[in-house]
């Protein structure tokens, strides 16, 4: 089934961390699955990301050419941002051996890409142009380290996934209060009632 592309599933923040949650519940084997495990969703990732990442990425729009080296490049990028960015939301500290593994995936991601990047007002280059996705993932993750905002990098409590705090007081819980938090609610509110229930029939 097609994906449905919608403002949710960018909840990330940054397109390397929106990226990452293309994994859906990571870490629970039963039911997580990779919407990226057809290629066709990474390109329509890819031209959507163009428009939720339109700020990130100074404008410029995002292509993919969904070819087997292209495919590879993009999931090799994915998971090792995922280890790296996400031992970083809950140690604090960037364990080198994942920081290694992420700058390798960032200097093939950005081979022979002949232009330049960070001009003023073109953070992601030239946008009168397209970017290669694989690219752009690569310029992301090394914008998050360049600064100090991987350490603001949380994990959803609901459903794994990685994003930006960029609250005032560095405190919240989920991706998407909208998603995650209506549904970590409505499950304690069903808990309670049972728990009612049972002590009514007890
Ligand atoms: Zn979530």
């Amino acid at each position: 089934m097609a994906v449905l592309w919608n403002r949710h599933r960018f909840s990330g923040g940054l397109l390397i961390l929106d990226a990452t949650n293309t994994v859906v519940l990571r870490g629970d084997a039963a039911r997580s699955f990779d919407r990226f495990g057809d290629a066709g969703e990474i390109a329509r990732f890819a031209s959507v990301a163009s428009v939720m990442r339109s700020t990130e990425l100074g404008g410029r729009a995002l292509s993919f050419e969904p070819s087997g080296g292209a495919v590879r490049q993009v999931m090799d990028m994915r998971e090792a941002a995922d280890r790296l960015f996400r031992s970083a939301a809950s140690s604090g500290e960037l364990r080198v051996a994942d920081l290694s593994a992420v700058l390798r995936r960032c200097g093939a991601c950005l081979d022979g890409a002949d232009e330049a990047v960070g001009g003023q007002g073109r953070p992601f280059g030239n946008p009168a142009r397209p970017m290669r996705l694989e690219a752009a993932l690569a310029v992301s993750a090394l914008g998050l380290l360049a600064g100090d905002v991987w350490r603001k990098i949380r994990i959803c409590a609901n459903c794994n996934w990685l994003f930006v705090d960029r609250s005032r007081n560095g405190s919240r819980l989920w991706c998407d209060m909208a998603v995650c938090g209506n549904r970590r609610k409505a499950r304690r509110h069903y808990a309670r009632k049972v728990a009612e229930r049972e002590l009514e029939d007890g």
